[in-house]
């Protein structure tokens, strides 16, 4: 990797020298900093580790050696929704997509030739021909899954658990229609059958009720045990 960062910054300085830009050894600095993280690192981040290494480089001139960078094809500027911009390195002929978690903000990068290969095959079906794409899934990380595991979907709860309706999510109708069923909240449930797909089965006091999925995901439910305590 860091022969790999060798060669980038090489590489960089030759782009940059046919320039004839200014404050070369500084603009060499940067990208040194840049190179050394595998993060997708703000401009404030970038400005913190180059503190450490000793630069106090003005933030007009690090945003400026980014943009630069972004140019040249040695970084990529990224926004996620609701977080600053991050830039990456841009590894040529390699490319990745992203998991996001909403909730603390970390970013988990993945590839996966079978969805890269199926993205081809339906732009070609509508006559693209794809050049670029991004993929970003946002959700929650394993960690913040956890944290609130006592809190979730009752589409995500296995057969045999009982559990408490807390709240459910969506317009007045659905909520309607649930009470009718006598699911509101408050109600303690039992899954009866859930396999991942299609209709859950519930039990509700003396009734086997049957729900459909979508339904199930706007219905957040807690352990039941965690509610009486
Ligand atoms: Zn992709
Ligand atoms: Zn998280
Ligand atoms: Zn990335």
């Amino acid at each position: 990797m860091t022969h790999n960062n060798d060669l980038e910054k090489a590489n960089f300085k030759v782009l940059m020298e046919g320039d004839g830009t200014d404050r070369m050894q500084e603009r060499l600095d940067v990208i040194d900093v840049f190179l050394g993280t595998e993060e997708h690192i703000t401009l404030e981040q970038m400005l913190d580790l180059l503190k450490e290494r000793g630069h106090d480089f003005e933030t007009v001139f690090v945003a400026q050696c980014m943009n630069r960078m972004v140019e040249l094809g040695f970084a990529q500027k990224k926004q996620f929704e609701g977080q600053p911009i991050r830039y990456e390195h841009r590894h040529l002929g390699r490319h990745h997509d992203h998991l996001i978690c909403t909730k603390c903000g970390k970013i988990v990068e993945f590839a996966d030739e079978e969805i890269e290969r199926r993205q081809l095959e339906v732009a070609a079906r509508y006559g693209f021909h794809m050049l670029q794409h991004r993929m970003d899934v946002y959700g929650l990380c394993s960690e913040c899954l956890s944290k609130r595991q006592r809190f979730l979907p009752l589409a995500a709860v296995k057969p045999g658990e009982r559990v408490a309706i807390r709240e459910i999510t969506g317009g007045r109708t659905r909520r309607a229609r649930l009470a009718s069923m006598g699911l509101r909240p408050g109600s303690i449930i039992e899954v009866i059958a859930n396999s991942g797909q299609g209709r859950i089965i519930l039990g509700h006091e003396h009734t086997r009720l049957a729900i459909g999925r979508g339904v199930a995901e706007v219905i957040m439910v807690a352990l039941d045990q965690e509610d009486q305590v």
